[in-house]
C-alpha cells in the first residue's frame, strides 16, 4: 500500500479513469483506484487497484483510517447514489478531504422532445399503454419494462443482463458511440422511443443527436439525489482542486 500522501479515488466513470492515467503520470499522491467490481473485465488502469465494496460507510471509513488517506475523489458514475453517501459519511468520520468529480446533466434543445422521469420504473410507466419500439439503454436492471411486455424492446448493455422482457432483442456494445451508428440503430429496429439514463458526457451523447434528428421521443431518467459534496465537472478542474489541497496539506 501506498505512503502519504495517500488519495483514494473512487471510480466506475470515464472521468475516473482519465484522472487515474493523469495521477498515474505525475505520481505527486500515492493514489489507488477502487472499483465496484461490477464489469467482468475492467479496462486496464493506470494506478494501483483495489475492486469490491468496503461494507458500507464505516467499511469505507475503516479502509481510510487503515492506509491513511488524507483525500477522497468520488469519481463514481452519476447513477451510483449509494457511494456518494458513503463517501461522505465516511470522509466526515475520520477527517479526510472529499471532492466530488461529475459530469454535468445533458441538457435538452431545440427538436429534442424528451420527458424527464426520476426512476427507471417512471420510465417504464411513461411508455404507455400502447405498444411501441423501445430502445432501452439504461443498463442491466430491466424488471419494469418486463413487466410492461407489450412493448418490443431492444435492449443495449455492455455485458448481457440476467434476464430479457419477453421477445427482447440483445445488443451488446460498448460506447463510445458515432451518431451515424446510433442512426443506423434507431432506423433498421424502426425505434420509437429511446430510454436512457441521464449520464451526461461525450461518449454516448450520439444516441440523442440521432433521435432529435430522427423525432425519436426520449424518456430521460433524472440523476439520484446526492450530498452536498464540493463538486467539480472535469479532470482539469479536478487536478486544480488536488493542487491546493496539496500545498495546504503537506
Ligand atoms: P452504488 O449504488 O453507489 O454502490 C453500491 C455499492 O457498491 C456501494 O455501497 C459499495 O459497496 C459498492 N461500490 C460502488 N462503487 C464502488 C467503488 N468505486 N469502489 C468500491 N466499491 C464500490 O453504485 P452502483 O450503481 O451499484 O454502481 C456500481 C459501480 O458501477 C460504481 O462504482 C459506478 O461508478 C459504476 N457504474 C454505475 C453505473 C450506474 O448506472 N449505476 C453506470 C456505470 C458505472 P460497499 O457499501 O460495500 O462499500
Amino acid at each position: 500500500m501506498p505512503e502519504p500522501p495517500a488519495l483514494l479515488l473512487l471510480g466506475g466513470s470515464t472521468e475516473a479513469a482519465a484522472l487515474a492515467r493523469v495521477l498515474a503520470a505525475r505520481r505527486r499522491w500515492a493514489a489507488v483506484l477502487s472499483l465496484a467490481g461490477r464489469t467482468v473485465r475492467p479496462a486496464a488502469q493506470a494506478l494501483p487497484m483495489r475492486v469490491g465494496g468496503f461494507g458500507g460507510a464505516a467499511g469505507l471509513a475503516d479502509w481510510l483510517r487503515a492506509h491513511g488517506v488524507r483525500v477522497v475523489v468520488d469519481a463514481t458514475h452519476p447513477f451510483a447514489a449509494r457511494m456518494g453517501a458513503n463517501a461522505r459519511a465516511a470522509t466526515a468520520a475520520c477527517g479526510a478531504a472529499l471532492l466530488r468529480l461529475e459530469r454535468p446533466a445533458w441538457v435538452a434543445g431545440t427538436g429534442d422532445r424528451w420527458t424527464a422521469v426520476p426512476d427507471l420504473e417512471a420510465a417504464a410507466e411513461a411508455l404507455g399503454p400502447a405498444p411501441r419500439r423501445v430502445l432501452l439503454t439504461t443498463g442491466r436492471e430491466l424488471e419494469p419494462f418486463a413487466r410492461r411486455p407489450w412493448h418490443r424492446y431492444v435492449v443495449r448493455c455492455i455485458e448481457p443482463p440476467a434476464g430479457l422482457p419477453p421477445g427482447a432483442e440483445l445488443v451488446l456494445a460498448r460506447g463510445p458511440f458515432t451518431p451515424e451508428g446510433e442512426r443506423a440503430l434507431l432506423r433498421e429496429r424502426g425505434v420509437e422511443v429511446l430510454v436512457t439514463k441521464n449520464a451526461g458526457g461525450d461518449a454516448t451523447a450520439a444516441k440523442l443527436v440521432a433521435a432529435r434528428e430522427a423525432g425519436v421521443a426520449v424518456v430521460m431518467v433524472a440523476r439520484p439525489q446526492r450530498p452536498e459534496v464540493e463538486t467539480v465537472r472535469d479532470v482539469a478542474a479536478a487536478l486544480r482542486w488536488l493542487d491546493r489541497k496539496e500545498a495546504l496539506l503537506f
